[in-house]
């Protein structure tokens, strides 16, 4: 149905059958054709939509390369969502979730206890940080930037310099052009890290600096070294600094592998952290974590707004209680032993992946504690039947590609995979 049509129907369907023929005169069209649209208006064509979401369903198990777990399971919560009456309401959870909201209808409880389990994971400690659900994983970023440029302004009344890696993900340029912050970029090693050299080079002490740590670089899954960061911020003392980490994907599964560590602000010192929460989680809609100190929240001078019980701290005015809510879900129905196993099997899957490749001499490089296999281009049939990402690298050999290897990837898909590749080297790297 064309725009002007659905807008006639829905009037008229406002109006009712009574109206059609004063309406059909004003509209110049047969009282037949009104009535036929009339009969349409309100009926939602279920055929179609099956139809689109057979096919989204069956694309599942080839969808290998972006970071989404396909495999989470949220029936349960929808049965309940639409049993509860909760479907027919307007939650919305905008304002501090900290304190009393004067909208009342909100899952705040919920979306704080999330951040509660959160922050203890990445080693903030009780009472010492603040934290909402978000968005999605830029919207945390763009509140740790935000966060970050109020801190640094209370302690000293210049603007920082955001340094992050060329190949850190690209929200943290567009927040900061959005900002207006002054930006340098630091080259990235072959294997995606910060070349912390460059970095040491360029940080200039003068003016204080906002550092964004890659915990997983989008293409390569590159981990910064966030030891040698704190060491030249140490050793050439800017004037005032915040370290943020963008963990979108890699913030899910290290607190559960062996590798928590690089995640726990004891260990390795940060201010604030982002996190997307459909990435490794697992969410039928993006949202994501913002967790900071609660010495960064305290610098913050909240616009007064009335309405809204006077603190909001937040960017976005209205935020989704239902995504906290499923988030909370999430949370309760896995638990950590549950997210202790599905970051082994991702991690073990890639490395899976990797020796797969490897045995055919196939060019393909895994970082540790990454779930990101890259490698060389294959033809465009496997790009599309895979659905992977594509990029650029000279150093590596060129084109290349990679899989993010995710829940609902396993041996059999991978073997899939492998078998793809060698049917693409018989034919002789033939592209198409
Ligand atoms: C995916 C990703 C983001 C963006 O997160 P969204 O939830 O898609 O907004 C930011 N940084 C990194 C490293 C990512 O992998």
């Amino acid at each position: 149905m064309k725009g002007r049509e659905f807008l006639m129907t829905a009037g008229i369907t406002a109006l009712g059958t009574l109206f059609i023929t004063p309406l059909a005169e004003l509209m110049k069209l047969s009282k037949e054709e009104l009535l036929r649209l009339h009969a349409e208006a309100g009926t939602i064509p279920y055929g179609r939509l099956n139809k689109f979401a057979e096919q989204m369903v069956k694309f599942k198990s080839h969808v290998v390369g972006y970071p989404c777990n396909l495999a989470f399971n949220l029936k349960d919560f929808y049965t309940w969502f639409v049993n509860s009456g909760l479907c027919n309401l307007h939650m919305n959870n905008v304002g501090n979730p900290r304190k009393e909201s004067s909208y009342l209808l909100n899952t705040h409880k919920f979306e704080n206890e999330v951040i509660d389990y959160f922050a203890s994971l990445y080693g903030f400690d009780k009472g010492d940080y603040w934290g909402i659900v978000t968005h999605s994983g830029t919207d945390g970023n763009m509140h740790a930037m935000y966060f970050g440029v109020n801190y640094i302004k209370s302690k000293v009344k210049t603007l920082p310099i955001v340094y992050v890696s060329a190949e850190a993900h690209y929200s943290i340029k567009r927040i900061a052009d959005v900002m207006n912050l002054e930006i340098r970029i630091i080259p990235a090693l072959p294997m995606g890290q910060m070349d912390t050299g460059e970095f040491e080079k360029v940080l200039d002490p003068s003016k204080p600096a906002l550092v964004v740590i890659a915990m997983g670089t989008t293409f390569k899954g590159a981990i910064d070294d966030h030891r040698a960061v704190l060491k030249i911020i140490n050793k050439k003392k800017p004037v005032a600094y915040y370290i943020m980490l963008d963990a979108a994907l890699f913030g899910g599964f290290l607190p559960f592998s062996e590798y928590r560590d690089v995640v726990n602000r004891k260990k390795f010192f940060f201010h604030s952290i982002a996190v997307s929460g459909h990435k490794f989680f697992g969410s039928d809609e993006p949202m994501g974590i913002f967790i900071t100190a609660k010495e960064v929240m305290d610098a913050q001078n909240p616009f007064k707004v009335a309405y809204l019980n006077d603190a909001v701290p937040t960017i976005t005015c209205s935020r989704s209680a239902v995504g906290a809510l499923k988030f909370w879900w999430n949370l309760t129905r896995n638990g950590q032993r549950e997210y202790e196993k599905q970051a082994c099997h991702i991690l073990k899957t890639a490395q899976y992946l990797k020796k797969r490749l490897d045995e055919l001499n196939y060019p393909a490089w895994l970082n540790p504690m990454s779930n990101i296999v890259f490698f060389k281009r294959p033809a465009d049939w496997i790009m599309k039947k895979w659905d992977l990402a594509p990029e650029y690298d000279e150093r590596l050999g060129g084109e290349l590609a990679h899989e993010v290897v995710m829940q609902h990837e396993n041996k059999r898909i991978v073997d899939e995979f492998i078998n793809d590749i060698k049917k693409y080297l018989r034919k002789g790297n033939n592209k198409s």
